[in-house]
């Protein structure tokens, strides 16, 4: 399994990330692939639709739903991507699956 995380070049009314998880890591690939379709989510069927760019800027393998419950709840999307926060990012969250995110 695996969470990810994906940066929108543009703001989609107040979201400019989507977090999603995926049950094996390998269903990964497609799961993008969905995305670029507008498929598997709302928020990127509405990407699609208005024609945002986006990319797949972190992925944490072995993270599970909690995990991305977690980085959901906190609605701290814009400190762990690397995008908007730069190389700080990447120290953030990192401490899956037991810890606290920093
Ligand atoms: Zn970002």
């Amino acid at each position: 399994m695996a969470v990810y995380l994906i940066h929108f070049n543009e703001k989609l009314a107040h979201a400019q990330h989507y977090i999603g998880f995926v049950e094996s890591e390998q269903g990964l690939d497609k799961r993008l692939t969905d995305h670029l379709c507008g498929m598997g989510a709302r928020l990127m069927e509405v990407c699609f639709e208005r024609g945002i760019e986006w990319k797949a800027v972190r992925v944490w393998f072995g993270a599970d739903r909690k995990f991305e419950r977690r980085l959901k709840r906190r609605k701290c999307a814009a400190r762990i991507c690397p995008v908007c926060a730069g190389r700080k990012a990447l120290k953030r969250a990192n401490d899956f699956p037991n810890g606290k995110l920093k």
